[in-house]
C-alpha cells in the first residue's frame, strides 16, 4: 500500500522449500542399497554359520560312524567266537570223553528225533562186553580203558555204512541206533559186530575163551501207537540179558511185537 493509501501492484513471492537431503532420490537409492546390503550381509553371515555348523556335524557324524562300524565289527567277531565256542561245548556235551564216540545223551536225542520223524522200523542194539571185570583185574584199569577205546572205535566205524549211530551207553556197554532197519537186518548187523569184536582178538586171560567177546541184544520197532523209545530200549536190554544167560558171546533178538 502507498503513502496515500493507494494500493500498489500485486507483488508475487515465490518460495522454494528445499527438500531435506535424506529425501533426495540419491539418498533414497543409498538407503535402499544399504538396506539390501544389510539383508544380504545378514543372510551371508547366517549362511556361513549354518554351513560351518553343518560341516562340523558332518565331521562328527562320520567320526561316530567309523567308531560305530568298528564296534559293530567287534560285536560280530565276539558273536562268531561265542557261537563257535557254544557249538564246541554242545559237541563236547554229546561225546563220550574216554572213547570219543557219542554219549548216551546224544543217542537218546537221536532216537527221540528219529522216533518222531519216521514211520519206518527203528532198530536198537545193546552190546555188553563179556567178563570185562576180569580183563580189568588181570591187565589193569588202564588196559581196560584202551580196550574200550578200541572196541568203541570199531563199532562206530562198522555201523556207519548202515547209517547207524554208536554210543557209549554205560561202563562197558555200547548201544547202536539203526534207523530204518527191521529186526532181520538188525540181527545181521549185530552178528557182524559180535564176530568183528571177537576177531579183534583182545586178550582176556580170565575169560573162558581167553579173548574178549561180547553179547548183543537186538530189537526193532515201528514207531506206532502203543510203542515208545523206552520200550525199544527195554526190548534190547531183555534180549541182552538173555544172551548173557544163554552163555555170552552171542546175539539174541527182542520180542517181535510191532517189529517189521
Ligand atoms: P558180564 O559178562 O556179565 O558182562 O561180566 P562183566 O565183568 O563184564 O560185567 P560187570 O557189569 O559185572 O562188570 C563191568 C565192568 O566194567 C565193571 C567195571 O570195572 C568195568 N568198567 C566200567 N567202566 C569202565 C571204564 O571206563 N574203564 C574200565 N577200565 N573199566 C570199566
Ligand atoms: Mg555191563
Ligand atoms: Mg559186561
Amino acid at each position: 500500500m502507498g503513502p496515500n493509501g493507494e494500493i500498489g501492484p500485486e507483488t508475487g513471492w515465490t518460495f522454494h522449500v528445499r527438500q531435506p537431503w535424506y529425501e533426495t532420490w540419491w539418498a533414497i537409492t543409498l538407503w535402499v542399497a544399504a538396506a539390501l546390503l544389510a539383508v544380504w550381509g545378514y543372510a551371508w553371515l547366517r549362511g556361513r554359520a549354518l554351513h560351518q555348523r553343518a560341516a562340523h556335524l558332518e565331521a562328527r557324524v562320520s567320526e561316530q560312524t567309523v567308531a560305530l562300524r568298528s564296534t559293530v565289527e567287534e560285536l560280530r567277531r565276539a558273536h562268531a567266537d561265542l557261537a563257535a565256542a557254544n557249538a564246541r561245548l554242545e559237541e563236547l556235551s554229546l561225546r563220550d570223553e574216554l572213547t570219543g564216540i557219542a554219549n548216551r545223551r546224544r543217542l537218546q536225542q537221536a532216537l527221540a528225533e528219529e522216533w518222531s520223524h519216521t514211520r519206518q522200523s527203528i532198530a536198537f542194539l545193546l552190546l555188553d562186553l563179556d567178563y570185562f571185570k576180569r580183563l580189568n583185574d588181570t591187565q589193569g584199569h588202564l588196559a581196560g580203558d584202551l580196550c574200550l577205546q578200541t572196541v568203541a572205535g570199531f563199532v562206530a566205524e562198522a555201523v556207519r555204512p548202515y547209517g547207524g549211530l554208536a554210543a557209549r551207553y554205560g561202563g562197558e556197554e555200547i548201544a547202536v541206533l539203526l534207523p530204518g532197519l527191521g529186526l532181520d537186518r538188525a540181527l545181521q548187523v549185530a552178528e557182524r559186530l559180535r564176530a568183528g569184536i571177537e576177531a579183534l582178538a583182545i586178550p582176556n586171560a580170565g575169560a573162558p575163551l581167553g579173548h574178549l567177546t561180547t553179547s548183543v541184544g537186538a530189537a526193532a520197532m515201528l514207531p506206532a501207537v502203543g510203542a515208545s523209545p523206552d520200550g525199544l530200549i527195554e526190548a534190547a536190554d531183555l534180549a541182552l540179558y538173555q544172551a548173557k544167560a544163554e552163555g555170552r558171546n552171542r546175539v539174541c533178538a527182542g520180542r517181535e511185537e510191532l517189529a517189521s
